[in-house]
């Protein structure tokens, strides 16, 4: 096997997503404490004064206490490289969240055990069943009350199209946790919680006659309930979870860190290894082929002491060696990559070589747009990212007229950000341009942006519409004169958008000429 085979099948990649407050922050710390971090800047930093492992480099976060950006931290653990890309908390960053999901190869989802799911716990399953990201669902906080197990398996059963397909138990309900059973061997494992939670909880294999003697009913419940579950099929099928139509669940508590060595074990025991990656006509580059990889997140001014743009790139193939020469596709021009490095919140670290599924940060990388290709010797193109359905509108404009090339500039840069979509139209004009997000928060974003970077004042003006449909030519015509409904051109691609204000209008309209070509933007998640 060739150096390069060999290094992408060791490595894993993966993010962790979930609702906001289902311990996303607490277990990535958990998972670092089992590992051995990579590079100085995999040091774990404070979030608000307490150890967290976050992204808190911008003003703004630190204000709110939340994450905005995505990094990345690099372990190894067993013969593995684990890669962890970091996702933002909050709901309105969504659209980052999933852009991250194309960089990964695999994503663990948490779920509050006393609150089961939860409206982005829903939306992002779905959006890993629609890109086929297989999902491993870790039930947290189960050292406090909550659901039953098997209530949370039907939960997730009846309302995601994902079958769960438990690979742990647990033994004692949540609240009462004594350990959990190992489907997989039958084995139980109890766990003692270390003081404080600061260390791994440590644990003890029980046999069996052990485990009914000391947790007597407890465990025969489990084994009774472990019965029912392969009575209705709920086991564990690779080839189903690789497809995403089953999810491997396991149960723990992220704050004592319970479970999450079974959780890491579990991801280099069956997450994927990174695959060919096919391109835009569907051939999949091979992980040995010369480098290659793709821009899935870029950060302007991460640091205010560099003024730099960031973007970061998912190697799919070869081996990236820092100052290399690559091509970047869109231009075909040469991309030089003195500046590689490896990001982890505000700590940076040279990065000499990378492999397929590791991150790399180029610095001043100012002409590398959202999901630009990059490569060597022979050319590729990867499939561009998809835009996500805005649900907010907000025009903006520039308070300060001398300033509007200035503008013009920052609005661009968010634009390639992929911080907001900026939109035209004829009415409004240029000076005006429309810009829509899933979230209201990457309009304060966007205006903090261009005010702090800019240094331009704007004035931003909400705007009534929630959704927007994708239409063409004659489309855009018709919808010039229907009430409440305005036909915007997007910046990056020329798309013709039209926005409603509701979806009620939006089905007056289509009612009125069903001809119209409305295609959802939502298709594409
Ligand atoms: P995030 O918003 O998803 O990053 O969630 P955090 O990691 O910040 O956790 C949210 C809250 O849940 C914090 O107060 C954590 O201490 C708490 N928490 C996280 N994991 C557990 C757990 O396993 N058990 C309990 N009891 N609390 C937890």
């Amino acid at each position: 096997m060739s150096q390069v085979k060999a290094e992408a099948a060791r490595r894993r990649t993966f993010a962790v997503i979930s609702h906001p407050d289902a311990g996303k922050s607490t277990i990535t710390e958990a998972l670092a404490l089992h590992a051995q971090v990579i590079g100085e800047a995999g040091a774990v930093h404070g979030k608000g004064g307490r150890k967290g492992v976050v992204s808190d480099w911008m003003a703004m976060e630190q204000q709110r206490g939340i994450s905005i950006t995505s990094a990345v931290l690099q372990f190894s653990y067993r013969d593995s490289v684990v890669n962890l890309l970091d996702t933002p908390g909050h709901a309105d960053f969504s659209e980052d969240t999933y852009r991250v999901l194309t960089a990964v190869d695999c994503a663990v989802m948490l779920l509050d055990a006393a609150k089961g799911l939860e409206p982005q716990t829903l939306k992002l399953f779905e959006v890993c069943r629609h890109r086929r990201i297989p999902v491993v669902t870790f039930i947290n906080k189960w050292d406090r009350p909550g659901m039953e197990a098997l209530e949370l398996m039907d939960e997730i059963e009846s309302r995601i199209d994902i079958k769960p397909t438990p690979l742990t138990w647990p033994v004692g309900i949540a609240g009462d946790m004594h350990g959990v059973i190992d489907r997989r061997d039958g084995s139980m494992i109890h766990f003692e919680r270390a003081p404080g939670g600061a260390r791994a909880a440590t644990e003890e294999l029980v046999d069996a006659e052990e485990a009914k003697a000391r947790y007597g009913e407890d465990y025969t419940q489990a084994l009774e309930e472990i019965e029912l579950l392969e009575a209705s099929d709920a086991t564990h099928d690779q080839k189903l979870f690789l497809n995403a139509v089953t999810t491997p669940v396991l149960f723990g508590a992220a704050v004592a860190n319970i479970g999450v060595r079974q959780l890491l074990d579990v991801l280099i025991d069956h997450a994927p290894a990174p695959e060919p990656r096919p391109d835009t006509s569907g051939n999949p580059r091979p992980v040995e082929a010369p480098f290659s990889g793709f821009v899935f997140k870029i950060q302007a001014n991460m640091n205010p002491a560099h003024r730099d743009q960031v973007a970061f790139v998912r190697v799919c193939s070869g081996r990236f060696e820092r100052g290399m020469v690559v091509t970047h596709e869109p231009s075909g021009r040469p991309f030089t990559t003195k500046y590689a490095q490896s990001m982890f919140g505000s700590a940076r670290d040279t990065i000499d070589e990378a492999f397929p599924g590791d991150v790399i940060g180029l610095v001043n990388a100012t002409n590398l747009g959202m999901g630009d290709s990059l490569f060597v010797d022979k050319k590729v193109e990867f499939p561009a990212l998809p835009s996500y359905a805005p649900e907010h509108f907000a025009q903006v404009r520039c308070d300060d007229t001398s300033k509007a090339k200035r503008f013009r500039r920052g609005i661009a840069q968010l634009d390639a950000e992929g911080v907001v979509q900026v939109l035209y139209s004829d009415a409004r004009g240029d000076a005006a341009p429309v810009l829509a997000a899933v979230g209201p928060m990457q309009f304060e974003v966007a205006s903090a942006r261009l005010s702090g970077e800019f240094n331009v004042p704007v004035s931003v003006d909400n705007l009534p519409y929630s959704l927007a449909r994708r239409t063409d030519a004659p489309g855009a015509q018709a919808l010039r004169t229907a009430p409440g409904v305005e036909v915007f051109t997007r910046a990056r691609d020329g798309a013709i958008l039209a926005a409603f204000p509701n979806k009620w209008r939006l089905q007056t309209v289509k009612g009125n000429d069903p001809n119209l070509k409305l295609d959802p933007l939502l298709a594409e998640v």
